[in-house]
């Protein structure tokens, strides 16, 4: 390990780290100009969206870490158990109840989220999976799906002319070339996707998430950034709004990545009342009495909201043209890496 001047600290390391020791050796593989350039593509990131954010209106948050429920709609991933003063708290795999709860206070909030999820191990392949990782957050209340969407349009287009501008020298260390995408995102519903995936060889169950392989093809299939829109109501937690004409959708949507990038987001409108958050939980086979002090707040009256989440380190991945996800964090935790 060579540095160019003890003041500047900067490391001249050309060392190839696979994921695995890249991992268990953060303490090497952060070094790296490859590092160094992914980290700074990512402060960049990070910046562009709080400037954006607070320029069009949000009020930023602290997000919780622990509380006594969290998420449970993470497909496959296991929760973590923390003691609290006598009582099993979780970590927070998401922090959409409690973002529901800051509608009560502020039109429109986001917040820099951290979130853990034991994905099973072989999720390590998928080169997206983190067990640890960030979501930039956001709720808009008396929100709409498009109007949601539009921002996500917006955020995504600043974050690429910021980054094509200000990290050059990084995209071209790290070998990427990175498009701009169309201004507004090209939308396609849930059964077009099906449809879609059904002719490219896949046989899909309609009613469901799409599995990641599939959509990995999607992504590979599509040119530019797109969302998915009108999600079955058997896909989705109990916290997306049904659409009240079709109950049988939620309003909801999935934004996804070109390249087989993949999902980056999802997001929609939300359930607000008692009676429709509990038809909900019991559709979704969750305990209502679990949830004591959410559907209390609910009582209590919030407005609706729609919103979103955006996985950052995902997004990173993207910027940066990475093929694994591990690199996108300063302290990754890989699944199935200890
Ligand atoms: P979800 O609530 O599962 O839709 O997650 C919201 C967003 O968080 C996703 O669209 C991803 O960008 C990101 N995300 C979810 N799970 C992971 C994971 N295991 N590793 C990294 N990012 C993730
Ligand atoms: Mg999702």
């Amino acid at each position: 390990m060579v540095w160019e001047s003890s003041s500047q600290r900067q490391p001249t390391s050309t060392v190839d780290f696979d994921m695995e020791r890249g991992v268990q050796f953060r303490y090497q593989s952060i070094r790296t100009p490859r590092a160094r350039a992914i980290l700074q593509v990512q402060h960049e990131l990070l910046r562009t969206c709080r400037q954006f954010l607070d320029r069009v209106g949000f009020t930023e948050v602290l997000a919780p870490i622990i509380g006594p429920v969290t998420d449970p709609g993470i497909r496959g991933a296991d929760i973590i158990e923390v003691p609290f003063y006598g009582k099993a708290y979780v970590l927070m795999t998401s922090m959409i109840l409690y973002k529901q709860m800051t509608m009560a206070s502020f039109p429109r909030v986001y917040a820099f989220s951290p979130n853990v999820r034991l994905e099973p191990s072989i999720s390590s392949t998928t080169g997206r999976h983190l067990a640890e990782f960030y979501q930039l957050d956001l709720e808009v209340a008396h929100g709409t799906c498009d109007e949601v969407m539009a921002l996500g349009d917006t955020l995504l287009s600043e974050a690429i002319i910021t980054v094509r501008h200000a990290c050059a020298e990084q995209l071209e260390l790290l070998g990427r070339t990175l498009p701009l995408p169309p201004r507004q995102l090209p939308r396609i519903t849930h059964a077009i996707a099906i449809e879609l995936l059904t002719e490219l060889g896949f046989e899909l169950d309609p009613t469901a998430e799409i599995p990641w392989e599939a959509e990995h093809h999607l992504s590979l299939h599509l040119e530019t950034p797109f969302w998915i829109t009108d999600y079955p109501t058997t896909a989705r937690g109990f916290y997306y709004l049904r659409d009240p004409g079709y109950p049988e959708y939620v309003r909801s949507m999935d934004l996804i990545l070109p390249e087989g990038f993949g999902e980056i987001s999802s997001g929609g409108e939300r359930e607000y009342t008692v009676e429709g958050v509990t038809q909900r939980m019991l559709q979704t086979g969750e305990d209502p009495t679990k949830y004591a002090w959410y559907l209390d707040m609910l009582q209590e009256g919030i407005p609706p909201s729609a919103g979103f989440g955006i996985g950052l380190e995902r997004l990173t991945r993207y910027l940066c043209g990475v093929p694994h996800i591990w690199e996108c964090s300063p302290f990754p935790k890989v699944p199935g890496v200890t």
